[in-house]
């Protein structure tokens, strides 16, 4: 039944976004990308989407530090496709680095990526959903949307904003047909996470293999990375309609991380 719908993610040139893009594109949904990233590339990326499912994809390099761009992947998209009946936040950064230490234009740019990004598109995609009596709206958080690791402050802190954001919108639009969840991730092996492999064995003391090593037997039970799969797999239910069962929910896919 997500045949037909009309989807933007944010954050999906790369990693778990394009991923998503992927997914809900062979489920017959047109898709709106968003992120950075090399023009060829993405316009690669966009053609073959398009034309391995058969749906309409279209790219807005709206920066998400930036609430009038946002303002405008929200407003062409509806204007493009009609309307936006899936909204996925999913753009986001990391930088790691202990809290006495840490830059100041770092922190203000993670919480605006990872956390105002999500306000400001949830502000101007809900009213046309409420109107329409449908909408889906997935916030990937992470599990530091539930606990926390050292020297990831700004993360941790904007991640549990989302959290709390997405509870809150689900209260709001539960009457009107929109559901709002979030999707809390463990380790999964994007462009993300290996990056900041390089700076977190420079927090530790240790080298990268250690690091990558250490994240998984501390964090997953299954002592493996997460896979696009496991993740996609609840966003296609989610947006689905018996999705409509599910709101306000932060969905853990961190391979038994929040349960210690
Ligand atoms: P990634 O670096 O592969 O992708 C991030 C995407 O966000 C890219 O498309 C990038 O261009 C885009 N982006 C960055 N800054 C932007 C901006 N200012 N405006 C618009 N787009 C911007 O990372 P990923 O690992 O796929 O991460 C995706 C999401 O998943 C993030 O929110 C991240 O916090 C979350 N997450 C990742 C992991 C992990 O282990 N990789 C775990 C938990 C949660």
């Amino acid at each position: 039944d997500l045949k037909g719908r009309k989807a933007v993610i944010t954050g999906s040139t790369s990693g778990i976004g394009l991923a998503f893009a992927e997914a809900l594109a062979k489920m017959g949904v047109d898709i709106t990308l968003n992120g950075f990233g090399d023009k060829d590339e993405i316009e690669e990326n966009r053609a073959r989407i398009a034309g391995e499912y058969g749906v309409d994809v279209r790219y807005d390099g709206a920066d998400m530090t930036k609430p009038e761009e946002i303002r405008s992947l929200i407003s062409s998209a509806e204007a493009a496709h009609g309307r936006i009946d899936i909204l996925v936040n999913n753009a986001g950064i990391q930088k790691v680095g202990p809290i006495d230490e840490y830059d100041d234009a770092t922190w203000d740019r993670i919480i605006a990526i990872c956390l105002n990004s999500n306000y400001h598109t949830i502000k101007a995609a809900l009213p046309g959903m409420k109107s329409r009596g449908f909408g889906r709206i997935v916030n990937v958080a992470s599990a530091h949307g539930l606990v926390a690791s050292p020297f990831k402050s700004a993360y941790v802190a904007a991640k549990h904003g989302v959290v709390g954001l997405t509870k809150t919108v689900a209260l709001e639009a539960g009457e009107d047909g929109v559901t709002c969840n979030a999707i809390c991730p463990g380790f999964v092996k994007t462009p993300l996470l290996e990056a900041q492999m390089a700076d977190n064995a420079k927090a530790r003391g240790m080298t990268e293999e250690e690091v990558k090593a250490k994240l998984l037997s501390d964090a997953h039970a299954t002592k493996e990375f997460v896979t696009y799969e496991n993740l996609t797999a609840l966003l296609c239910y989610l947006c689905s309609n018996a999705g409509s069962g599910s709101t306000g929910y932060p969905y853990a896919v961190d391979a038994g991380w929040t349960a210690h």
